[in-house]
C-alpha cells in the first residue's frame, strides 16, 4: 500500500502543505492574539487616563462617585487611591488579587501617560493599568483600572475556535485536493504500466488514448508508438519467416526430386547430367541466398561496417564492369559507363561494388539480349548521383514501393528462374543509406527501369577532383 505511487505522492503533498499551513497559522494566531491583548491593554489605559483628566479637572467628591457609579455598570473596573495609597472609591468590592497592586507604593517612576501594571492574562485573574493624577503638580492620588483576564480569555477562545474551523476546513479541502492530484498523476500511469504488461505478454495491440499534451501525454504517445512498432515487427517477422521457409523450401524439394531420379538406375547419362546441373543451380541459389540473409543480419544488428577511403569512382565502375563481362558478353548486351575523369568519392570500395553489380546482375537478368544498359555519373552541389538504366521490361508501378523490401520479387515465377532471391535490392538499399545516401527507382513497365543512388558529398575537399 505505501509502495503505491499515488500514496506517496498524496502523502508528500499532504505532508508540505500540512508544515506549511502550520507554520503560516501558527504566526498568524500569535500576531493576532498579540494584537487583541494590545487593544484591551490599550483600550484600559486610555479608560484610565480619561477619568483622570476628569478628575484632574474637577477633583470633588461628585465626581469621584460618578466615575465609580459609570464603571460599576461596565466590563470593568475602577480603584481611585489618595496620594497616600488609600482607597477612596471603587466601582466593585477590592478584592485580594487588586490589594497588591493597588498598594504597591512606587508612584515617582510612573509617567503622566500611565502605565501598564500586569498583562499576564493567562495567569493573572486581572489585567491593570494605572493613570497617576496629579493637580497643580501635586500628586494626589491613582485611578487603577482593572479587567478581568477571563474577558481576554473569551476572546482569545474565540479567535482560537475560528482558527480550529479554519484549519480543519483546510486540512480536508487539502486532502481532497491531494487525493484528486495524486489520482490525477498517478491513474495514467497505472493505465500506462498496464499497457506495457500487456506488451510484455505479448499483447502489442495496447492503445493509451489521451488528450494530455504534457510529459505524461508523450509518454503514453510513445507506449502506443511503441505497441505499434512491436506490432509491424511481430508481423513483418511472420512474413519474413514464411517467406524465407518458402524460399529455402523450394529449391531444396527441386535437390530432393532430381536427386532422387537420378539414383534411379533407368536414367539416361545426358539426362543424368542435366539434373546434376539443377542441383548445382539450385545449390548455387541457396549458397546465394544463406550468404543474403547473413548480411542482412549483420545489418539488423549493426555489424555491417563501412570503411570509407577515398577513390577515383571511374575507376571503381570499370572494375565492376570487368566482374560483370563475362555476364554482358553472354546476353550480348551493350554495357556503357560513364563517369567523370579523376572524380573522388569517399566510399567502401567493396560495399559499393556489391550495391553497383545486385543492380546491374537484374538489369542483366530483367533485359533481353542485346539490349542496352548504361551506367553514368553526374553530380550537383550536394550529390553525386550514378544513373543505372536499362531497356530491360521494368517494374509494374504498383510493385515500385516494395522492390526494396525483403524476398520481394515483382514477377515471382519469372524472377526466380532467373535465380533472384529478392534480397538483392534490399542489401544494396541497406548499405547506400550506411553511406548516409538513397537509392531510388523510376520505371515505366515494357521500357526499362532507372535506378539512381544519390551519394552526398562531405566537406567540399572530401570528393573533388584529381588534377
Ligand atoms: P532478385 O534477387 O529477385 O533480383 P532483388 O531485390 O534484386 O531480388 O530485386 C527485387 C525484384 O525487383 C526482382 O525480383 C525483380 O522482380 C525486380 N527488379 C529488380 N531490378 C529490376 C530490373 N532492372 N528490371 C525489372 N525488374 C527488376
Amino acid at each position: 500500500m505505501l509502495n503505491k505511487l499515488s500514496v506517496k505522492i498524496g502523502l508528500l503533498f499532504f505532508l508540505v502543505i500540512i508544515i506549511v499551513e502550520i507554520t503560516l497559522f501558527y504566526i498568524l494566531y500569535t500576531n493576532l492574539v498579540n494584537d487583541r491583548v494590545e487593544e484591551v491593554m490599550g483600550d484600559l489605559l486610555a479608560r484610565g487616563n480619561t477619568h483622570r483628566d476628569v478628575l484632574e479637572e474637577n477633583y470633588t467628591a461628585s465626581t469621584l462617585n460618578h466615575v465609580a457609579i459609570m464603571e460599576s455598570e461596565s466590563d470593568f473596573i475602577v480603584v481611585i487611591t489618595n496620594d497616600a495609597g488609600e482607597t477612596i472609591t471603587s466601582s466593585n468590592p477590592i478584592e485580594p488579587e487588586m490589594t497588591a497592586v493597588i498598594e504597591h507604593k512606587d508612584h515617582d517612576g510612573i509617567p503622566d501617560e500611565g502605565v501598564i501594571l500586569q498583562s499576564d492574562w493567562s495567569n493573572e485573574k486581572y489585567v491593570s493599568t494605572d493613570s497617576p493624577i496629579t493637580i497643580n503638580e501635586t500628586h494626589r492620588g491613582h485611578v487603577f483600572m482593572f479587567a478581568e483576564s477571563a474577558n481576554i480569555k473569551r476572546i482569545i477562545g474565540q479567535l482560537s475556535q475560528q482558527f480550529l474551523f479554519v484549519g480543519l476546513l483546510i486540512i480536508f479541502l487539502t486532502i481532497i485536493t491531494v487525493l484528486i492530484l495524486s489520482r490525477v498523476i498517478a491513474q495514467p500511469l497505472l493505465r500506462m504500466k498496464k499497457a506495457t504488461e500487456q506488451l510484455s505478454r505479448g499483447n502489442h495491440e495496447v492503445e493509451l488514448y489521451t488528450n494530455r499534451k504534457d510529459e505524461l501525454g508523450e509518454l503514453a504517445t510513445s507506449i502506443s508508438r511503441l505497441s505499434k512498432d512491436l506490432e509491424r515487427l511481430k508481423n513483418e517477422r511472420n512474413e519474413f519467416l514464411g517467406s524465407i521457409s518458402h524460399e529455402l523450401r523450394t529449391p531444396l524439394t527441386y535437390m530432393k526430386g532430381y536427386t532422387d531420379i537420378i539414383s534411379r538406375k533407368d536414367v539416361s547419362v545426358k539426362d543424368r547430367n542435366k539434373y546434376i546441373k539443377i542441383i548445382q543451380e539450385e545449390t548455387g541459389h541457396l549458397t546465394e541466398l544463406i550468404k543474403n540473409l547473413f548480411e542482412l543480419a549483420k545489418i539488423d544488428q549493426n555489424e555491417f561496417s563501412i570503411k570509407k577511403e577515398k577513390i577515383i569512382y571511374g575507376e571503381l565502375l570499370h572494375t565492376v564492369k570487368a566482374r560483370i563481362q563475362p555476364a554482358i558478353d553472354e546476353r550480348k548486351i551493350k554495357l556503357s559507363v560513364f563517369c567523370p575523369d579523376n572524380l573522388v568519392v569517399s566510399v567502401d570500395p567493396e560495399r559499393i561494388q556489391q550495391v553497383l553489380l545486385n543492380i546491374l546482375d537484374n538489369a542483366i537478368k530483367y533485359t533481353p539480349k542485346g539490349s542496352n544498359i548504361g551506367m553514368e555519373v553526374s553530380q550537383n552541389k550536394h550529390e553525386i548521383l550514378t544513373t543505372i538504366s536499362d531497356t530491360g521490361a521494368g517494374i509494374p508501378e504498383e510493385d515500385i514501393p516494395y522492390v526494396f523490401e525483403r524476398l520481394y520479387r515483382s514477377e515471382k515465377s519469372r524472377s526466380r528462374s532467373n535465380g533472384g532471391s529478392g534480397l538483392g535490392l534490399t542489401i544494396a538499399k541497406e548499405i547506400v543509406q550506411l553511406h548516409g545516401g538513397k537509392i531510388e527507382l523510376e520505371s515505366t513497365p515494357g521500357k526499362g527501369a532507372v535506378f539512381i543512388i544519390s551519394l552526398q558529398k562531405g566537406d567540399t575537399n572530401e570528393e573533388s577532383f584529381i588534377d
